[in-house]
């Protein structure tokens, strides 16, 4: 087929790069910090089986031990109870993994609780033209800049609240219920805002999003190298069975002049 041997042809000359939106996964990788009476996610870590030893002389593997929901990683609907009744991450179709991603570029911002708008998003439509139908709203704050730093990554105060950027209710609701886009994709730990405990609904892109059936990614990387529009993004979680989500290589194919 003509189409893929031309994109091929692209990737080896140069006019078409592949750009790793991933953040590496190690045992210091970010996680989410709920509340003390709620249940956490392990930290990602790895145990060793063997390395060229008596557990095994010609081989070295580990086991891995993660959270569905540690690092960049993909959000099901089922994650929510608002989408209880809705695709696991196993059954989310493969055609949904490979779409066209917009970037709204806000890390210009320097208020750690800033939120989405509508009004932004109708903002950068007027210059750039409308969100992509079925594609990814793909969300820049210069967070990813501190993803290798905790305590910078979550961003908690004195009293342990975190303060990390994200989308109002309005927004969210909006965006789930009345925009083409499958899902919104973030540099952060979630897809909500750090204070969203505190919204209402609480933690609303979870809420309106997942419950409309469309989907998160977190923890991306490297959104300042994609253009505002015509990146293709192609996100892959494990299809777990049953599971609510999974750590995601998350890759994007962007067209160099
Ligand atoms: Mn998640």
């Amino acid at each position: 087929m003509a189409v893929l041997q031309d994109l091929l042809d692209a990737l080896r000359g140069g006019s078409v790069e592949v750009v790793d939106l991933t953040a590496k996964l190690h045992a210091g990788t970010p996680i989410l910090q709920l509340p003390l009476q709620f249940e956490n996610a392990l930290p990602f870590s790895l145990s060793e089986i063997s390395r060229y030893d008596d557990r095994g002389p010609a081989w070295y593997w580990n086991n891995i031990h993660t959270s569905e929901h540690t690092g960049t990683h993909f959000d099901a609907p089922v994650h929510w109870i608002t989408g209880k009744d809705g695709e696991d991450v196993a059954q989310v179709p493969p055609r949904s993994l490979v779409a066209p991603a917009v970037v709204l570029d806000f890390s210009a911002e320097t208020d750690p609780d800033f939120l989405l708008e509508i009004e932004h998003v109708r903002q950068w439509e007027s210059e750039h033209g409308a969100l992509p139908e079925g594609g990814w709203l793909l969300y820049r704050t210069g967070w990813d800049a501190r993803s290798e730093d905790s305590g910078a990554f979550l961003n908690a105060d004195d009293t342990g609240s975190p303060h990390t950027p994200g989308i109002s209710v309005e927004c969210a609701r909006w965006l789930a219920e009345e925009s083409p886009v499958l899902g919104v994709g973030v540099e952060t730990v979630g897809t909500d805002a750090g204070a969203a405990h505190s919204f209402d609904p609480p933690f609303p892109c979870h809420s309106f999003l997942l419950g409309a059936g469309k989907y998160g990614l977190t923890q991306l990387q490297n959104l300042a190298l994609l253009p505002a529009t015509g990146a293709l993004v192609i996100a892959a979680p494990l299809p777990i069975v049953g599971g609510s989500g999974s750590p995601a290589r998350v890759l994007a194919l962007v067209e160099r002049p």
